[in-house]
């Protein structure tokens, strides 16, 4: 007998035992998947014309899945008041009964992060801020029944409870639990980490940072034809500004409106009163090219108050009477003041803007009284967003609202201090950061 001749040598058998190290979520979640089906061990055979490799990946052994996964994700924290904001990686855990894990697509540049950043607004520390955003649902938790893997959301940063007596109410804007747990989940412990140590969430929606554990109330699920910095937008200055023309002082056709800041919030209040066929459009503010913006999204009239007084300003437009609905969106007591001044007999001063914490407002006590205003505050417009926000992407869609000029910048997350730099110095429009 003669022995079969090769020049091929005998396969070597190589052994290897593959750790489901690092943060690839795709391969972790074939492998919960196998191990959820009761296969313990996973052996692959890979033969590369050499060597033969016997694999196996040893599923029980691997500590995430008894922790739960946990995401490495860039985002930017703020570690100290007054300090830049840091992009870097933090750890993100896995959604839990109730929340959705979001791929963000796209948050918006507000000024309410600047509070914080400034310290002019308290929030717990560190925190990743970011509270007008959109993405996609890429996990959802157990129990969770409001959106599903796959789903386009708008974020909201007041994801609300459902039980308390404010959302009872009809004021879900308003939500007792999430009030009460601030810059946490609603079960008051947090998602972010970083070296062990515990990293809040603005508004629970966190949104500077890549992905994104959010309570499944605080999604609102959009057609995935609507564009992500659009989408954005709605979960806040959109949402706000419009709502509070429309839900909080609920402008009558006819009437005459004064709007007080023309940012981000502010033109969105301008388009509300336009919506509800407002007569009279007066946009207020210190910076002119603000104000000739403004005039795209419904001003008719526009005062700078850099030059002069913009309460006697608007009294002259309205024939001596003062404005049927004013606004407040700068965001301070003067501006407060100012606005309840310029408003007419029964007039409706609606603050949106949220003012330095410990500002006070000096309103005239006795003109309150014979002149029969009213003073009210609008948070998120007054709105519920699950049903109001859909609105708003109706209103767009439908060519009633102009957010395609509204985004006029747009950023990556490692430009954000940049963006807040554009803010502060005066740039028009908004901006946003967008997500790959
Ligand atoms: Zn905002
Ligand atoms: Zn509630």
């Amino acid at each position: 007998m003669t022995t079969p001749h090769s020049d091929t040598p005998p396969p070597r058998i190589l052994l290897a035992k593959l750790g489901l190290d690092g943060h690839d979520r795709g391969v972790k979640v074939i492998a919960r998947a196998l191990r959820d089906a009761g296969m313990a061990v996973l052996f692959g055979v890979f033969y590369n014309g050499g060597d033969l490799l016997l694999a196996w990946w040893s599923l029980g052994c691997c500590a995430c899945f008894e922790e739960g996964f946990v995401l490495k994700v860039k985002a930017a924290v703020l570690w100290e008041v007054g300090q830049p904001l840091d992009i870097c990686e933090v750890d993100l855990d896995e959604p839990k009964a109730g929340e959705v894990l979001v791929k963000v697509g796209s948050a918006g540049i507000c000024r309410s992060d600047r509070h914080f950043m400034h310290g002019d607004a308290p929030i717990a520390i560190p925190v990743v801020l970011g509270h007008e955003g959109a993405g996609t649902v890429v996990q959802t938790g157990p129990g969770v029944t409001l959106a599903e893997e796959g789903d386009r959301v708008i974020l909201s940063f007041v994801p609300a409870c459902g039980r308390c007596r404010s959302c009872l109410e009809g004021h879900s804007n308003l939500c007792d639990l999430h009030g009460a747990t601030g810059a946490n989940m609603l079960d008051g412990t947090t998602r972010l980490h970083a070296d062990g140590t515990d990293i809040h969430h603005m508004g629970k929606v966190a949104c500077f940072a890549e992905y994104a554990v959010i309570p499944e109330t605080g999604v609102v699920p959009v057609g995935n034809d609507l564009p992500l910095d659009k989408a954005a937008m709605i979960g806040c200055s959109v949402t706000t500004g419009v709502g509070a023309a429309l839900y909080s002082a609920e402008i009558k056709a006819g009437s005459t409106v004064a709007v007080i800041g023309c940012g981000g919030v502010g033109l969105n209040v301008i388009m509300g009163a336009a919506l509800a066929n407002a007569g009279q459009i007066i946009a207020v503010d210190i910076r002119e090219a603000q104000l000739e913006f403004a005039m795209r999204f419904g001003a008719t009239h526009m005062v700078n108050a850099a030059d002069q007084d913009p309460v006697r300003q608007v009294r002259e437009l309205t024939g001596g009477r003062g404005a049927d609905y004013t606004f407040e969106v700068f965001g301070s007591g003067d501006t407060t003041k100012a606005a309840y001044d310029m408003a007419a007999k029964r007039g409706i001063v609606t603050v949106v803007g949220i003012a330095p914490w410990g500002q006070e407002a000096a309103i005239n006590a006795v003109d309150l009284v014979r002149n029969e205003k009213t003073l009210r505050g609008s948070y998120y417009g007054s709105a519920r967003s699950r049903t109001d926000m859909p609105v708003m992407v109706d209103l767009y869609q439908s060519g009633k609202l102009n957010l395609d000029d509204l985004v006029v910048r747009h950023y990556t997350l490692d430009q954000i201090n940049e963006a807040y730099a554009d803010l502060d110095n005066g740039e028009i429009g908004r901006g946003a950061i967008m997500f790959d």
